[in-house]
């Protein structure tokens, strides 16, 4: 390829002038962004960001801080989602382009809860020390001369700005309970499941949030709206289709204090609504754990939420020896719980329930949990659509043990919480 001289001249002028923007691979930057990007790329770039951030995590609690496999998985993360991994090592501008913007977006994103904030530093500490670590001591030097490390109060002084911008601000709330996997939303599943298994598969393939939920309204013989809410998108999310989900609610319900004529009036409607068809017919998706730990946090008299964030320590223990979980699995649980690594100590319960050292995936949804456990006890096997005893009673009793289940895949069609919104008035009986 042949360049003019011009074309050379202002070649290297722009290669000056990115260099200049950003001379260190690692970044301790004094200002933020200021360039106009498209929405496109600001929601892309905080998605990768909070990927790689999820990796840290993950990483943090399975090895030791700084062992080989701990910086080898570390460096094939950066690479793959393409933020500066090798010091200097090359002109990477866009990557530092990327790991700047990224990072002040996400600081936006959670300086809005000390919860969030703390998960946030937590993990950007970690990736900082993991990067600082690999530079060499030329270079360390050279980055410690060239910032300045005086500290200016929080990202959370430029929010009134922020929040008055109407196309910012949902995308920074949404990025805060963010999820970044498939939504378990499309029909692929339905069917798959038959109802009279449902009692066997929250013992063996529901994560805790789930197995509580189901626990409590065979107890009760009901559900609060919150509960509902959360556990008939995940039913649905595993694959019961409409009439199996009107059926299910309903047998349970008028053994409790709901008879059929009230059920039919008001609590049929809102789970036709769950299934899109009432209402605006909306697709509605399955709740995402950031969601669940993230929003709406039961109170008294309430089973959904996330057992981990949600339930004092000394109950979940107690919870978990009834499941017969090992004293020294329980500590493990706890000590993750206590870290405020929910999704973590679920991942956890879940080696601890199938008996393997490494779930092999990162948890982010509690229909994953499913679909994994349910990949794992089938031998990996394809999964093939079978529907038997459809519509038998599902009356059995909660600790039943033996299971024969079918399974259900995971679904790849992306829609956002924000679809959620609007549901909720629809379940207003309690
Ligand atoms: Fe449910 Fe997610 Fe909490 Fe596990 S981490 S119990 S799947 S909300």
């Amino acid at each position: 390829m042949e360049f003019s001289s011009r074309t050379r001249l202002r070649q290297a002028r722009l290669a000056g002038d990115r260099r200049e923007l950003y001379p260190h691979s690692l970044q301790f930057y004094l200002e933020p962004p200021t360039e106009s990007i498209s929405l496109v790329e600001f929601e892309s770039f905080a998605i990768d960001r909070l990927k790689l951030l999820k990796v840290v995590e993950n990483l943090g609690v399975s090895y030791i801080r700084g062992n080989d496999v701990y910086k080898t998985k570390l460096e094939a993360e950066l690479r793959k989602l393409k933020f500066p991994y090798k010091a200097l090592a090359e002109d990477d501008y866009e990557a530092r382009r990327k790991d700047h913007i990224s990072h002040f977006i996400l600081r936006l994103a959670y300086c809005q809860s000390e919860d969030l904030r703390r998960w946030f530093l937590q993990q950007e500490m970690d990736l900082l020390r993991y990067r600082f670590n690999e530079l060499t001591d030329s270079l360390r030097q050279k980055f410690l001369e060239h910032v300045n490390l005086s500290f200016e109060a929080l990202t959370a002084r430029s929010l009134p700005s922020i929040q008055s911008d109407e196309r910012l601000q949902p995308l920074l709330n949404h990025l805060s309970h963010s999820y970044v996997g498939p939504d378990y939303s499309v029909q692929k599943n339905t069917g798959k499941i038959s109802l009279d298994q449902v009692d066997a598969l929250s013992v063996r393939s529901f994560p805790l949030c789930m197995r509580q939920l189901h626990k409590a309204l065979r107890d009760n013989h009901h559900l609060r709206h919150g509960g509902r809410m959360q556990y008939g998108l995940f039913l649905k999310g595993i694959g019961l289709t409409l009439e199996q989900a009107l059926e299910f609610w309903k047998k349970e319900f008028i053994r409790g204090k709901v008879d059929a004529d009230k059920f039919d009036k008001g609590y049929a409607y809102s789970i036709r609504h769950n299934y899109g068809k009432e209402g605006k017919r909306t697709d509605y998706t399955p709740y995402s754990c950031m969601k669940i730990i993230m929003s709406n946090p039961p109170s008294q008299g309430d089973y959904h939420g996330c057992p981990f964030r949600h339930s004092d320590p000394e109950l979940l223990k107690q919870k978990l020896q009834s499941y017969k979980i090992a004293p020294s699995g329980i500590t493990q649980i706890l000590e993750l719980v206590k870290g405020m690594h929910y999704q973590l100590a679920c991942q956890k319960y879940f080696e601890l329930t199938h008996y393997v050292d490494d779930t092999g995936f990162s948890l982010n949804h509690p229909n994953q949990y499913f679909t994994e456990s349910q990949r794992l006890l089938n031998g990996g096997r394809e999964l093939k659509k079978e529907i038997s005893n459809s519509g038998n009673s599902q009356q059995k009793n909660n600790s039943q043990e033996g299971m024969n289940s079918n399974s259900t895949l995971p679904s790849s069609k992306a829609t956002s919480d924000a679809e959620l919104e609007g549901l909720d008035e629809y379940f207003t009986e309690d």
